[in-house]
């Protein structure tokens, strides 16, 4: 107990506060550590040690506090799965434990010390005295470090083929023949503009990506913004023969649309009223109400999604 509160307090001096993430950091970090036979992390076996972290989060300093291991010194590795869970590599023989934190506990916890009212502090005082076994999860896992991925000198330097700048360790991405560097291959959580601001000035409003949606069957295009607006104009005018007038088409034709939409959907586009074939009046059905209105929302979302990553992607 005498060591875990002195790496607890070591851990907390680096993390800011103590929390419930710190205690379980910590432990986590002694129970790896201990399988895989580190005892002394931080001194005479600091190179024989990496850790694997699973989420960026409290307990992330308290690993890194107890073991020694860092991001900078390549002993540490993220791994952004949002689990809170950690592996311990012991370079020399090879052995990996993967620690998981158990859901559960958090419950458990909170019977060690029903008297404390505070949810989180009866949370934080049990998970320093609770079983290692019912707080984690431990599996004999197998990891493979590439000679990339290992501390020491850096592996390699390339310049990207697009940016210019040096890649090292590997961390390039071959594009048709050419090195490319993660962010310029696409794969970048940063975008640069594409347009210098001079340009920019100069280009005038209506600047923007345009796109064009429809839906396809078979193969072939099947309804678009023609169809659209013949329906459309159906319901204003109530007629199909005004309808067809509006979209300049005849109205042989617009029948044979209606006909074939009909046929492809399954339902009835247009209720005809009682008056003849060419003087009663025409109203859409409802099915086809439903479907324009989702017909709208998706135009509109992938609109919406056009503008937004343009100007994402070129940096406007
Ligand atoms: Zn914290
Ligand atoms: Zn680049």
């Amino acid at each position: 107990m005498l060591e875990f509160e002195k790496l607890l307090d070591e851990s907390v001096k680096v993390h800011g506060h103590l929390c419930a993430g710190q205690v379980l950091g910590v432990r986590m970090s002694m129970l790896g550590l201990r399988e895989i036979g580190i005892a002394d992390s931080r001194g005479a076996d600091r190179k024989n040690l990496i850790v694997f972290v699973e989420i960026d989060r409290c307990a992330t300093d308290a690993i890194q506090s107890v073991t020694g291991c860092s991001l900078g010194k390549r002993t540490m590795k993220f791994a952004d799965y949002g689990k809170m869970a950690a592996s311990f590599l012991n370079l020399k023989t090879g052995r990996a434990v993967r620690v998981l934190a158990i859901e559960e506990s958090r419950q458990k916890a909170r019977e060690y010390f029903p008297e404390i009212e505070n949810r989180y502090e009866a949370q934080l005082n049990a998970y320093k005295i609770m079983p290692e076994n019912e707080l984690f999860e431990i599996s004999e896992v197998s990891i493979k470090i590439r000679p990339e991925d290992m501390p020491g000198r850096p592996i390699g330097r390339v310049t990207c083929a697009m940016c210019g700048e040096y890649v090292q360790d590997s961390r390039e991405v071959k594009r048709e023949g050419l090195d490319l560097c993660r962010a310029c291959s696409g794969g970048g959580y940063y975008d640069t503009p594409f347009f210098s601001p001079s340009v920019m000035q100069k280009m005038h409003n209506g600047f923007g990506v345009k796109s064009k949606l429809w839906i396809e069957s078979d193969g072939g295009p099947f309804f678009g913004k023609g169809k659209m607006l013949l329906l459309k104009a159906i319901d204003k005018h109530g007629s199909i023969s005004h309808a067809a007038k509006e979209v300049n088409i005849s109205y042989r034709k617009a029948w044979s649309y209606i006909k074939a939409m009909e046929e492809r959907f399954g339902v009835s586009l247009v209720e005809c009223k009682a008056g003849g074939k060419n003087g009663g009046g025409a109203s859409l059905t409802p099915e086809i109400r439903d479907f324009l209105a989702r017909y709208d929302r998706i135009e509109k979302e992938v609109r919406g999604i056009a503008d937004e990553r343009f100007r994402e992607i070129f940096g406007l």
